[in-house]
């Protein structure tokens, strides 16, 4: 069996807190995190922060990380924010498969704006 996908804090998501998303493996041990905030007023949204464990790289799983969190928000408008020149490619890749544009550092809304700055880490970085 491969890692399935389970949201944290759904019921608590607002445009001021982030919500995760995290990739389990078949004994439930933390192989991805997704976090992003969204304001269901605007249906704007902005992705955080996006890793997945060293030993799980290159099979996918930051996509299927993207691929559930457009699957759960349609229709919002994303962007990201700053992307490292692997985190481009990768966000360019994802556009292309789903045709959502996720720009680095896109306009948000006023209930977005402010607070969390975080650059990216992770799988991204390098
Ligand atoms: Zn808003």
């Amino acid at each position: 069996m491969g890692p399935f996908v389970r949201w944290n804090g759904l019921a608590a998501s607002s445009a001021r807190t982030s919500t995760e998303i995290v990739l389990l493996d078949p004994e439930d041990h933390l192989i991805g995190q997704l976090r992003f905030r969204a304001c269901p007023e605007c249906r704007t949204g902005q992705i955080l922060d996006i890793r997945v464990c060293d030993a799980w790289q290159r099979q996918g799983l930051g996509r299927e990380l993207v691929r559930s969190l457009l699957a759960h928000r349609l229709g919002y408008r994303w962007s990201t924010t700053l992307q490292t020149r692997d985190g481009r490619a990768f966000f360019l890749a994802m556009t292309e498969e789903t045709a959502v544009a996720l720009p680095q550092g896109g306009p948000l809304c006023g209930h977005l704006m402010g607070r969390i700055r975080r650059t990216w880490r992770g799988f991204l970085d390098r």
